[in-house]
């Protein structure tokens, strides 16, 4: 029997030996670099004519793997062999039938096979993505957690639930898959919310077709790798690499597809939410969309803060993975009393991170993760110029690189564009606000609700915090990025998404329908 559910610790670099295992598999990956990768349907290698290559955002001439280029016949190929695994409803072959226990066991598994890969896992995560060793570690780690937490969670609900007894009557409710799902992970966090949401999927008995963000399709082949090595049967995960607009609508719209997991911006969440509202000829179910999107989060600095600590919170949360995550802070509200020395204590401590290569041990920031998206920040900067008075992060430096320094706009107003909309970058606006009161009314005023953080000691204002501030994650006294598997169930209100609290007691739900039997005795 599992025991209880820890998350995995984070590896320490300052262990000589643990440094020397990341370089290691750092230039095992560079040797490994440039191969082909192949999509697997119902369990077979599927190559294609057309090729998507992935590049290294930290050296963009360099190709860090080809994947295939799928189309309409990949996609509804991938779908009738995720029909064909999950099984008919009158059994008795198919993974439905499996019983919870069974399916978790893969996930442990799959969980022992990750920690025995892990660095050669954040190794690929630092060449295509270009994560530093720590966020790279980090999201292995957080990819492991998923399997060991949700694995614990399938357990608890393949028991016995307890019903209201009625005299006369034996009554059971027993929770069941959904059926064929279609799991389309961001690119920010390739291989732990790919695995999230793929294994909570699976977990529950259903099937999935993986669709990975083309910026990211090497570290999805990797993981079905791991899912062969568990020797996953057939058909319960096909992987379908491709341009998100055409096989995404494929996917999305086909009848057979009963539940899409998405997560990543709120234009294609909204997209996606609206076509698989459309009911198609030949569909049977309502189908449900788990949509979890976008964030606009704030820090808010009170005068009652330790505001070295604070500094130190929004560099964290803001420049993490070149604030490349959707719960990075892009905005710093700070009181007026103490707003002038934050904005000189946070200039200074901005001056000091480091921004190289990624495959180096001791870099703070590696590059953002592709030419759209630093043409996208950078235009961003721009925009910010008529917004704020520049205070750090020059644009120009960098080499080949998609490298963006750090970059702190200061005095941005509340509406300002660069205080609204989702940047997902490193650019910081720090806006100025009258008194705690205004913060929490300034944090507030975004179509988001995802993350934010406070810093303050006075126990009436954290009070006040926990009531009126409008985010599905709030923290006190600590940054708003690096939510834990169990510790933190994450997920936002309003514009963020549907709120389904990945890695929290509740999550497998929406993987599930729930049938109840009566029986008279
Ligand atoms: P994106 O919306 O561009 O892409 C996400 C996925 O959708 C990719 O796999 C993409 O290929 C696919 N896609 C694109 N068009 C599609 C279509 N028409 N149909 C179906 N699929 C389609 O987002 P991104 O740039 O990969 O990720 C960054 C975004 O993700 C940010 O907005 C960030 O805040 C958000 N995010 C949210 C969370 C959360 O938990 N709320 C976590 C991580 C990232």
């Amino acid at each position: 029997m599992a025991g209880a559910f820890r998350n995995e610790p984070f590896t320490n670099f300052r262990s000589a030996a643990m440094a020397r295992q990341m370089n290691a598999a750092i230039s095992r990956v560079a040797a490994e670099m440039g191969r082909e990768c192949r999509c697997v349907i119902g369990g077979r290698p599927v190559t294609t004519a057309g090729k998507l290559l992935s590049l290294n955002p930290a050296r963009p001439n360099e190709v860090v793997g080809i994947a295939q280029q799928c189309g309409k016949d990949e996609a509804e190929t991938a779908l009738a062999a995720a029909a064909d695994a999950f099984g008919a409803v009158a059994g008795p072959a198919g993974w439905r039938h499996k019983t919870m226990q069974v399916r978790a066991g893969y996930l442990f598994r799959a969980a022992a096979v990750m920690r025995r890969r892990r660095f050669y896992l954040a190794a690929w995560l630092i060449y295509e993505i270009g994560k530093t060793w720590g966020e790279a570690d980090a999201e292995v780690a957080e990819a492991i957690d998923f399997c060991e937490y949700y694995a614990r969670q399938a357990i608890r609900l393949g028991t016995p639930q307890p019903l209201t007894r009625v005299a006369g009557e034996r009554s059971a409710l027993c929770y069941i898959p959904l059926g064929v799902g279609v799991v389309i992970p961001p690119w920010n966090f390739p291989l732990a919310i790919l695995t999230g949401m793929a294994m909570s999927a699976v977990v529950a008995g259903n099937t999935v077709v993986l669709k990975p963000s083309s910026e990211a399709p090497i570290i999805a082949a990797k993981f079905m790798d791991v899912m062969m090595a568990i020797r996953l049967p057939p058909g319960v995960i096909n992987l379908v690499t491709g341009p998100g607009a055409l096989v995404g609508d494929i996917l999305v719209q086909h009848p057979a597809t009963r539940f899409v997991a998405f997560t990543g911006s709120k234009a294609t969440g909204l997209h996606i939410v609206e076509f698989a509202s459309k009911s198609q000829p030949g569909q049977p179910w309502i189908k449900r969309v788990i949509a979890e999107m976008g964030g606009k989060d704030a820090i808010i600095v009170d005068d009652e803060a330790d505001l070295a600590a604070a500094v130190e919170g929004v560099v964290q949360s803001a420049y993490g993975f070149q604030g490349q995550k959707c719960s990075a802070c892009s905005r710093a509200i700070v009181t007026a009393k103490v707003y002038e020395q934050f904005v000189q204590q946070l200039s200074e401590r901005v001056r000091s991170v480091r921004v190289g290569q990624p495959t180096a041990a001791d870099v703070h920031m590696g590059p953002v993760v592709s030419r759209a998206q630093f043409e996208k920040v950078r235009e961003y900067i721009d925009v910010g110029r008529q917004e704020g008075r520049l205070l750090t992060g020059d644009p120009a430096q960098g080499g080949d690189g998609y490298f963006i320094p750090p970059t702190v706009f200061a005095d941005v107003a509340p509406r300002a564009r660069i205080a609204q909309e989702e940047i997902f970058g490193p650019v910081l606006a720090v806006i100025k606000a009258e008194d705690f009161a205004d913060g929490i009314r300034i944090a507030n005023d975004t179509e988001y609700g995802l993350t934010g953080a406070v810093y303050t000691r006075n126990p009436k204002k954290i009070a006040l915090a926990r009531r009126a501030f409008h985010v599905g994650n709030l923290y006190v006294n600590r940054k708003c990025t690096g939510a834990l598997v169990g510790a933190h169930p994450f997920g936002g209100f309003n514009m963020s998404g549907t709120n389904a609290k990945a890695g929290g007691p509740d999550y497998l739900l929406h993987f599930l329908q729930v049938k109840t039997v009566s029986e008279k005795r």
